[in-house]
């Protein structure tokens, strides 16, 4: 299965895996400052920031 790319509007998100065999508990992951994508380190799911997304300071 290809890694599938998610689209976020925040700067920190929660990943649970989705659920299924590739689910994991609750991270928090927060997307890297320059490039605007994370992927997460338990599922490798890939997340990316929203073009035109208002980047939110704090929580
Ligand atoms: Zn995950």
């Amino acid at each position: 299965m290809d890694d599938e790319t998610i689209e976020v509007e925040t700067m920190t998100i929660a990943c649970d895996g989705g659920g299924g065999p590739l689910g994991h508990p609750n991270v928090f992951l927060h997307l890297d400052d320059q490039t605007h994508d994370i992927a997460c380190p338990y599922c490798s799911k890939r997340f990316q920031l929203k073009e035109g997304a208002t980047i939110a300071a704090g929580h």
